[in-house]
């Protein structure tokens, strides 16, 4: 049968645009249906526009500390409407990119909701279009919970466009986004309350950093409030929204913020029409190569509910395209130490495992850390601490897992994941020669254990 496309992608976000720019560089014939923003969540509404907010909500610090070095940088006023328009500008400008990026490597471009009719048919602005393989790259959307007066409260997605800052913000979750966009707001100036369900938010990272980002962010004037959940959201008359806890206790804020987790995005895609399956989340059902249980859709990204971050949505469109249009190039993606930044000031950089993790998976430990007030900041006021982490196997001597707390340090862990990946032993980290004065040498100077 003759297909109008080799492969049909749905959805130009991180995941989509990579394969489809792939496979159309490897002669198939692609198209992309995209219904809402070129370059998808995370050039949109996720990494980009929250790590621009990061660097903008930085400068407050660096404002105060600069008085330490001799400067007198007055009164800095913050508008928000200049960041957000400024950031505005910015999308806009790497939407173009994306646009150009998918048209000059030759893949046809279709504006419009994709749903899928059958096996191989796709529908888009009332035209159909059949191909030999379907790709869903669909992402995923936020998740709040039902509660009274969900209404008002309002996600990510909206965030990003706030036409003010607000005063009083209250922030629900304990993951990624409740912990860097609270430290956006926090550091803007808002009066910022982060509410956790549990004992200690991030949980899946190392309890030290848990541990040492709660204190730090409490020293920045964050109110955390741990074991605690909202059971309804009231609008006053003055427009203040008040939260009623579970224990009873109210909460005003000017704006409540959730962040509980992200669902997959199949609204009204067609996947009744097809024999893809979901898992009991939701989540649609792949195998390790990324087919669905109808044997020419594939799906990857967020939608698959594996590993949701960019990087892992790119090599996973990758591995499509080279499996379908390129197999003698074709590698398996490789799960293993995936690095990861949380970009809450201060930031987290983690690669392998947690303390905890090495201890369930059997491993005997030797754990490496060490706690310090960074040089940068010895003529200042600030008592933030940076903590860095290392696990060590104390049978093989491999380093199982770095983990650090402190400026930079997504950009640190990023180099050590390289040496966790070609299996580097705690004698090589030893062995290697520190960049002086730096706070990253120290990832190659700790010495002594500290009890595991
Ligand atoms: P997406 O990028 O979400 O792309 C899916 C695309 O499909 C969207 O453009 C959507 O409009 C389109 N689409 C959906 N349904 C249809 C349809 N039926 N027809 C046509 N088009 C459709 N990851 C990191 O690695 N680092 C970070 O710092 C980071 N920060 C984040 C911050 C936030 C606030 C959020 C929300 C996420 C962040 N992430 C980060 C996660 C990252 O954005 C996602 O993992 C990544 O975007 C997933 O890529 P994807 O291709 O699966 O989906
Ligand atoms: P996460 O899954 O990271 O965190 C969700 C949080 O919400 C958890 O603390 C969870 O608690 C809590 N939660 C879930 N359901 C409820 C509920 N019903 N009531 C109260 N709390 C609830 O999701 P995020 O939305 O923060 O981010 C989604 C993903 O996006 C991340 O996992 C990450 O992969 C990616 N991302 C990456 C970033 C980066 O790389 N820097 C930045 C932002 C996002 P519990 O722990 O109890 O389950």
């Amino acid at each position: 049968m003759a297909f109008d496309f080799d492969l049909y992608v749905i959805g130009a976000g991180s995941g989509g645009v990579r394969s489809a720019r792939f496979a159309a560089g490897y002669g198939a014939r692609v198209a992309v249906a995209e219904s809402r923003y070129l370059g998808g969540t995370c050039v949109n509404v996720g990494c980009v526009p929250k790590k621009l907010l990061v660097y903008g909500a930085h400068y407050r610090e660096d404002f105060e500390l600069a008085n330490g070095y001799g400067w007198t940088p007055g009164h800095p006023g913050f508008d928000w409407p200049t960041l957000i328009q400024n950031k505005n500008r910015e999308i806009e400008r790497l939407n173009g990119i994306y646009r150009n990026l998918l048209v000059n490597s030759g893949v046809t471009l279709h504006e419009g909701h994709a749903r899928i009719l059958d096996a191989h048919t796709v529908e888009v602005n009332g035209r159909q279009y059949s191909a030999a393989h379907i790709l869903i790259a669909t992402g995923s959307w936020p998740f709040v919970p039902e509660i009274p007066g969900k209404e008002y409260a309002i996600t990510s997605n909206e965030a990003f466009f706030l036409k003010q800052l607000p005063r009083r913000v209250l922030v629900v979750g304990g993951g990624y986004i409740a912990v860097e966009f609270a430290s956006i707001f926090n550091g803007l100036g808002a009066q910022t309350t982060l509410i956790y369900r549990r004992e200690l938010f991030l949980r899946g990272f190392d309890g030290s950093v848990r541990e040492h980002l709660r204190d730090e962010l409490q020293k920045k004037g964050m109110t955390l409030r741990f074991q605690s959940d909202i059971s309804r959201i009231d609008k006053l008359p003055d427009g203040t929204l008040a939260a009623t806890l579970t224990d009873g206790s109210v909460i005003e804020a000017d704006c409540v913020f959730y962040a509980t987790g992200r669902r997959a995005m199949t609204d009204n895609l067609g996947l009744e029409n097809t024999g893809v399956e979901r898992d009991a989340n939701g989540f649609i059902k792949v195998d390790d190569e990324y087919r669905t249980t109808e044997p020419s859709i594939l799906a990857i990204g967020d939608v698959i509910g594996r590993v949701p971050l960019t990087p892992v949505a790119l090599a996973e469109g990758m591995a499509v395209a080279r499996r379908l249009f390129k197999p003698d190039e074709y590698r398996k993606v490789d799960y293993t130490h995936i690095a990861t930044a949380v970009f809450s000031l201060p930031n987290i950089g983690t690669v392998g495992l947690t303390a905890e993790q090495a201890l369930e998976q059997g491993h005997k430990i030797k754990l490496f850390e060490s706690r310090f007030r960074p040089m940068k900041l010895t003529l200042t006021d600030s008592q933030e601490k940076t903590l860095m982490k290392l696990v060590v196997d104390a049978e093989t001597d491999r380093v199982l897992g770095c983990h650090m707390v402190g400026p930079d340090a997504g950009e640190i862990v990023q180099g050590l994941a390289v040496a966790l990946k070609a299996g580097a032993t705690k004698a090589v980290f030893d062995d290697t020669i520190g960049i002086h004065p730096t706070a990253a040498e120290e990832f190659v100077t700790m010495r002594t254990p500290v009890a595991a």
